[in-house]
């Protein structure tokens, strides 16, 4: 069971949301995923991470220590 986690609409949308980082590319010159838990924390996915319906595997962990979220992701109007 994944948890639905629609793009990002404007820069005040409520989390979780998820968008891409158009100017952004890591150190493998991929295009860098943001994703923000529901709690408001961001963590990053890169593109291999995501499967062409969405899905995001392996299951996702918020990186605040403090935060106890963590699922498995899917991520609503993937491919961007
Ligand atoms: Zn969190």
């Amino acid at each position: 069971m994944s948890m639905n986690i629609p793009r990002r609409l404007t820069s005040t949308s409520s989390p979780p949301w998820w968008d891409t980082m158009a100017d952004h590319y890591n150190e493998h010159q991929e295009l860098v995923i943001t994703v923000q838990c529901p709690h408001g924390h961001s963590a990053w996915l890169r593109p291999g991470e995501v499967a062409n319906d969405g899905e995001v595997s392996p299951l996702v962990r918020c990186p605040l220590e403090s935060c106890s979220f963590h699922g498995y992701l899917k991520l609503e109007g993937w491919p961007p």
